[in-house]
């Protein structure tokens, strides 16, 4: 007969990581699902915070009651609203990076955590939204990556939530440099017309509530919403694991 032992342990492993996928360090205490890596790795990770901007959640030092950010007003952005549930700071960017390049897809048991928390605590109108949309790799990026980090929190927020995911609604049409690398001025030409709606599909009406890893300057999340809308989507507004 066959050994199925082993097999069940790596299963296990897999549901369960024993260590810590930032640090390594081996994970004691109580196992449960969202138990992926150890505490002194997660007390680097910091929610966002009220004083919240109105309009795209930033955490506000000097917040004039109502008023929105420096950036919500130097270029005002299409969406309607953002939320951003996690600080970018050092510790963030590391664990988004092992998620989006090393495949560490059990982070997104901490991730679902972090951003169930945050739509609680703040009343983010989840269920008021018709579907959910991931931000789409362009294919080649896909083919290289296998796998969108974007669509896995879409579909964590959906099954909690019950909210549909709107799959193959917006495709990238143009193969985009990476955010990252770029300057500002930069990020918002190189996202310019790089969405596609796919057609026939219609918006009509329906709000839509955008779904990213992260939101730095808004200039991919703003794209997106200018898509969505311009074929006819009443509201497009993003909700993201980190706000830089
Ligand atoms: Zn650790
Ligand atoms: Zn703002």
């Amino acid at each position: 007969m066959m050994n199925i032992k082993p097999l069940l342990f790596g299963l296990t492993s897999l549901i369960f990581p024993s260590n810590c996928l930032v640090c390594k360090e081996v994970l004691s205490g109580v196992k449960s699902v969202d138990a992926v890596i150890c505490e002194t790795c997660e007390q680097g990770l910091k929610p966002n915070t009220q004083p919240f901007c109105p309009k795209c959640s930033r955490h506000l030092k000097n917040p004039t009651l109502d008023v929105p950010c420096s950036e919500c007003q130097r270029r005002e952005p299409s969406f309607n609203q953002a939320w951003g549930t996690s600080f970018y700071n050092r510790e963030m960017k590391n664990v988004i990076h092992l998620f989006k390049y090393r495949n560490k897809i059990g982070l997104r048991h901490l991730f679902q955590k972090q951003m169930v928390t945050f739509i609680n605590d703040y009343r983010v109108p989840i269920k008021t939204f018709d579907g959910l949309v991931a931000v789409p790799l362009h294919p080649s990026k896909m083919r290289e990556r296998q796998y969108n980090q974007s669509e896995i929190l879409s579909e964590m927020i959906s099954r909690v939530f019950n909210v549909p995911v709107l799959k193959n609604t917006i495709i990238r049409a143009k193969a985009t440099k990476p955010q990252a690398l770029l300057n500002e001025k930069e990020r918002w030409t190189n996202v310019k017309d790089a969405f596609r709606i796919r057609q026939p599909l219609k918006l009509e009406g329906q709000s839509i509530l955008i779904i990213d890893d992260l939101m730095t300057t808004g200039a991919t999340v703003c794209e997106i919403a200018l898509t969505l809308k311009n074929s006819g989507a009443k509201d497009a507004s993003a909700l993201t694991l980190a706000i830089a």
